[in-house]
């Protein structure tokens, strides 16, 4: 009989999990977790039963005369809801005072707050969630029609980047991933450090960046090289939200990286991780226990509780998100790494996004090309080829480039000599109008 996640369904059925897991409950089909199973049968008996889609939006057909409908997109703050309605953010977070709840402006606009403000200012919300429902059917649309064109897409292994406040636990999350998943005796091969560590968990992939922070993060979405499906916010749970924290969420919001946040140090006896869940909360990362839609998993990077629930955890964000890629078009991806070896001259770790990178292509980023000479992963293994999601050290670039530089390859050595003059051109153009930019602005500066 075919079986159907509780995710899935909750989906489906536009309900969150924690509902279809209580209606489960109820209907006493044991259920761990959202990744669990149930089968069709049971799936249709719920669907059965609920007749209607539960969703508490009135049906279009039926909006009231005088109402202002106000798309909201998906992930929008108090303020942002407040600037669609035309009215002034405070004048938002005043009305949800007075209803009760004490709801910063920054905070996401979840359907609690969606239905006080449509109450008190008169309008009527198209919800987030369906629009982002619209979006993926979309997606899964356009997905399809693509299809027939050739596009083979494969699921493809999350890349993961740890992010949080200095001292949180960053490194030492990495150091027991790496330790502890990624088996080192496997085909003769030693750990060798690259810059990205893939461990295997329940016999799934994931890429791990091993540089933390959001340095790395930001240069590279800088530069619209998007490298990370999912960032890992570790806090620590003595500790709780600090500075850097927020910086993080901040930058994994801006580029629309969904989070899973690790509450840290729970072995610590001064920790707190209901404060972390409540201050994150005012920052718009809602618990799922909560009703909300962010996924918490309290660890200890020290003695490893948590941890499986953590990279299981980030394997069902992976699976939401239906990562995907096209083994068979030209490869392409992102430098995560490089520096200069003696011995073997420019050495740059690259992750490739799309495609198949063979040993023998010729390949360019943004200010380097060279012909892959050999290609090693994070085992030591030399590889001929390289797919997506794939991790590697390639040798046989001319110059060091710059982690954050995409590339791609091209058919020929001439190809890619015209192609790194004509992007070194465009810099230099670049270059010297910010230079003009930045002079008349100190000129403005002075008067
Ligand atoms: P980073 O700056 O975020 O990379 O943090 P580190 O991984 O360097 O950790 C900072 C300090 O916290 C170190 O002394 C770690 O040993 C300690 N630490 C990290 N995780 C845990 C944990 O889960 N429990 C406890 N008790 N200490 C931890
Ligand atoms: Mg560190």
């Amino acid at each position: 009989m075919s079986k159907i996640r509780v995710y899935e369904l909750a989906k489906m059925l536009g309900l969150s999990n924690k509902d279809l897991m209580q209606i489960l409950e109820d209907l006493g089909v044991d259920v761990k977790t959202h990744m669990s199973s149930i089968d069709a049968e049971t799936a249709q008996i719920i669907e059965e039963s609920l007749g209607e889609p539960k969703t508490k939006d009135k049906p279009s057909d039926v909006k009231e005369k005088g109402k202002k409908v106000v798309n909201v997109p998906p992930g929008s703050s108090v303020s942002d809801v407040a600037n669609l309605l035309g009215i002034k953010p405070a004048d938002a977070v005043k009305a949800l005072l007075e209803a009760g709840k004490m709801i910063p402006a920054g905070a996401t606009a979840n359907r609690e707050i969606l239905d006080i403000l449509s109450e008190v200012f008169n309008a009527e919300f198209v919800v987030a969630d369906s629009a982002q429902e619209e979006q993926e059917k979309d997606k899964a649309k356009s997905q399809q029609r693509k299809k027939p064109e050739g596009k083979n897409l494969q699921p493809r292994a999350p890349i993961v980047t740890v992010m949080g406040h200095v001292d949180h636990g960053k490194t030492s999350l990495l150091d027991y991933v790496r330790k502890t998943k990624v088996t080192e005796r496997e085909a003769g091969g030693i750990t060798q450090h690259i810059g990205a560590s893939t461990l295997e968990y329940n016999g799934r992939k994931i890429v791990f960046l091993d540089t933390p922070g959001h340095e790395a993060f930001t240069s590279m979405r800088a530069r619209g090289a998007q490298v990370t499906d999912i960032v890992i916010l570790v806090v620590a749970a003595d500790d709780g939200v600090m500075p850097q924290t927020v910086e993080a969420l901040n930058h994994a919001k801006a580029s629309g990286v969904p989070i899973v946040v690790a509450v840290n140090k729970i072995d610590k006896p001064e920790a707190r991780p209901d404060r972390v869940r409540q201050q994150l909360s005012e920052h718009g990362l809602i618990p799922e226990e909560w009703g909300g839609d962010t996924i918490f998993v309290d660890i200890s990077a020290k003695t490893g509780v948590g941890i499986d629930q953590l990279l299981e955890m980030v394997l069902l964000v992976a699976d939401m998100h239906e990562l995907k890629a096209d083994p068979t078009v030209d490869p392409r991806g992102v430098i995560i790494e490089a520096k200069l070896d003696r011995g073997k001259g420019p050495v740059a770790t690259v992750i490739v996004q799309e495609g198949t990178l063979r040993v023998g292509n010729i390949v360019v980023s943004e200010s380097s090309w060279g012909k892959v000479r050999a290609m090693i992963d994070d085992r030591g293994r030399n590889l001929k080829e390289a797919g997506p999601s794939t991790a590697v050290e390639i040798l046989g670039f001319n110059d060091v480039p710059s982690p954050g530089e995409t590339f791609k390859v091209v058919g020929s050595e001439k190809e890619a000599r015209t192609l790194i003059d004509k992007i070194k051109q465009e810099e230099k153009l670049a270059a010297s109008k910010t230079e003009r930019h930045m002079t008349l602005e100190e000129l403005y500066g002075k008067m």
